[in-house]
């Protein structure tokens, strides 16, 4: 296939001109004009709105979904245009307990956590954005008392059935405020990939800090900007995650509001993350571990202090675009078919950059029954429940939740029998 062809389907990719935008305001946390580009991947809907039949002719928005870093803080961040509440509030189509590793990666971190801090009946655990209950469901079958807080009211009433003790609020410092009025002072709090999406990052953590109990513990999971970055996951990027941490940047933010990181774990969920324990900063009873000044000095010896390791991310991206089209069109003139697995917030941000409808793939599956009978935000790919599969069996399947390679492999091992093939498109296309 000539490259010509390539260049003429790439499109919306600014990233490259002379004229950037800069963004509207300044760093989500220090305020400092944010001028550098890290990537721009055009215009994007929200990720998680699903579309009805009826929704498929009407407008739908379109947002620009552009990555700046701060020059002082080393935040990367994407500008927001819709409010959080309106994203997570009322309807959210993320339901936790859809897959079977990240349920077994829960119960092991819960498992863990118990012993390390010796939790028990007397102890209360807070999780914010405790979605359906799919983590705390395991401190209520160890008796440890627990409490989930929840903007999205559908995802709340699900951990109440399941025995999860759940609220339906939207965590800030007067949410915190009203909470510890009541006399609520967690000894652990709980923010497991929720961080990232949080439009108000100060008003957030100014919560944490009001409410954790005095010697309390906070464990926050994050996929870490060093493994984003060099393992090419441009598809963390979308519009419901306005921040994309390191160790140093959450550092600055947790020192800025009296806390103090302690101790953290390196996990390999979300295609690599951090696991960081934290503390009020007056607590000296627990000392800051090596694992925390190692890790602090790697970040720095891989130039994460340095603007251009931020920068130069817009060209690898561009690259994979050019690869994942150039598969696309190859597979669909030798006439074959090709589905996509797995409908998260990540596949819809390759599928909108990459501009890929049903012209190149046919549908997608997923677990969560929420989602089927809709169509995708933006490419407007129907969702069918995974059986699909077997009735149609496609050429290619592509794994579109890339970090649950493994796991969905396993599942699809089936699709051998036809002799088809499946494909992830992140760290690097393959075919196998
Ligand atoms: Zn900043």
């Amino acid at each position: 296939m000539s490259s010509n062809l390539l260049t003429g389907s790439v499109s919306k990719d600014a990233s490259c001109s002379s004229h950037e935008r800069k963004a509207i305001h300044g760093c989500r946390f220090c305020d400092a004009p944010l001028k550098h580009t890290v990537c721009d991947l055009g215009m994007h809907p929200l990720c998680e709105n699903f579309l009805t039949e009826e929704q498929l002719s009407e407008p739908e928005p379109f947002y620009p979904l552009h990555a700046y870093v701060c020059e002082k803080c080393f935040l990367i961040q994407v500008e927001e245009f819709v409010h959080g509440k309106e994203i997570f509030g009322g309807e959210y189509a993320y339901f936790s307990s859809f897959s079977d590793s990240w349920l077994k990666h829960a119960a092991t971190y819960v498992d863990s956590v118990t012993d390390r801090l010796g939790l028990n009946e007397n102890s209360l655990v807070v999780e914010l954005a405790s979605n359906d209950g799919y983590l705390l469901q395991n401190f209520v079958k160890k008796n440890v008392p627990c409490l989930g807080i929840e903007p999205a009211a559908n995802c709340a009433a699900v951990a109440v059935e399941k025995g999860v003790p759940s609220r339906v609020l939207y965590f800030g410092e007067e949410v915190a405020r009203g909470l510890r009025d009541e006399g609520i002072r967690p000894n652990l709090m709980i923010a497991n990939n929720v961080l990232a999406h949080v439009p108000d990052l100060n008003d957030f953590v100014a919560g944490i800090k009001v409410l954790l109990a005095g010697d309390g513990v906070l464990t926050v999971e994050f996929p870490d900007v060093m493994h984003t970055i060099e393992q090419n996951q441009f598809d963390q990027i979308y519009q419901e995650h306005y921040c994309y941490f390191s160790l140093l940047t959450l550092q600055k933010v947790f020192g800025h509001h009296g806390m103090t990181i302690f101790d953290l774990d390196e996990l390999t969920t979300h295609g690599g993350s951090l696991r960081i324990y934290v503390r009020h900063s007056d607590d000296e009873t627990k000392p800051v571990a090596s694992t925390v000044t190692d890790m602090h000095a790697l970040e720095v010896a891989k130039g994460f202090t340095e603007i251009s390791t931020y920068t130069a991310f817009a060209e690898q991206v561009r690259e994979t675009k050019r690869k994942v089209l150039e598969f696309l069109i190859q597979a669909k003139r030798d006439g074959k078919t090709v589905v996509g697995y797995g409908a998260p917030g990540k596949g819809n941000t390759t599928l909108n950059y990459c501009g890929v409808g049903t012209d190149f793939i046919d549908y997608v599956v997923d677990r969560n029954p929420y989602k089927h009978g809709k169509y995708l935000p933006g490419t407007h790919i129907p969702v069918f429940a995974t059986e699909k599969i077997a009735e149609t069996k496609p050429d290619y399947v592509i794994i579109l939740p890339w970090n649950l390679r493994e796991e969905i492999s396993a599942q699809l091992e089936y699709v051998r029998e036809w002799g088809a093939k499946l494909v992830v498109s992140i760290p690097e296309l393959t075919v196998f």
